[in-house]
């Protein structure tokens, strides 16, 4: 079984972006994980990951599901 789970984001203009996790729990397959990102990039800040927008370049906060 594969399990996602889905976080969203928004930059300060507005931008919206999601990252999706991929997870297969099945007790006799190989433990893996994927990440997905969509609309936005991974940053190292100093020693914390951070994401920021791929369109404008500000940095992403986590924000409730959009309607
Ligand atoms: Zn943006």
């Amino acid at each position: 079984m594969t399990m996602r789970t889905y976080v969203h984001f928004i930059c300060p203009n507005g931008h919206l972006g999601e990252e999706r996790t991929s997870e297969n729990d099945q007790p006799f397959s190989d433990m893996w994980e994927s990440v997905t990102l969509t609309g936005m990039r991974a940053v190292k800040v100093g020693q914390e990951d951070h994401y920021t927008c791929e369109k404008c370049g500000e940095l992403m906060s986590q924000t409730q599901r959009p309607k």
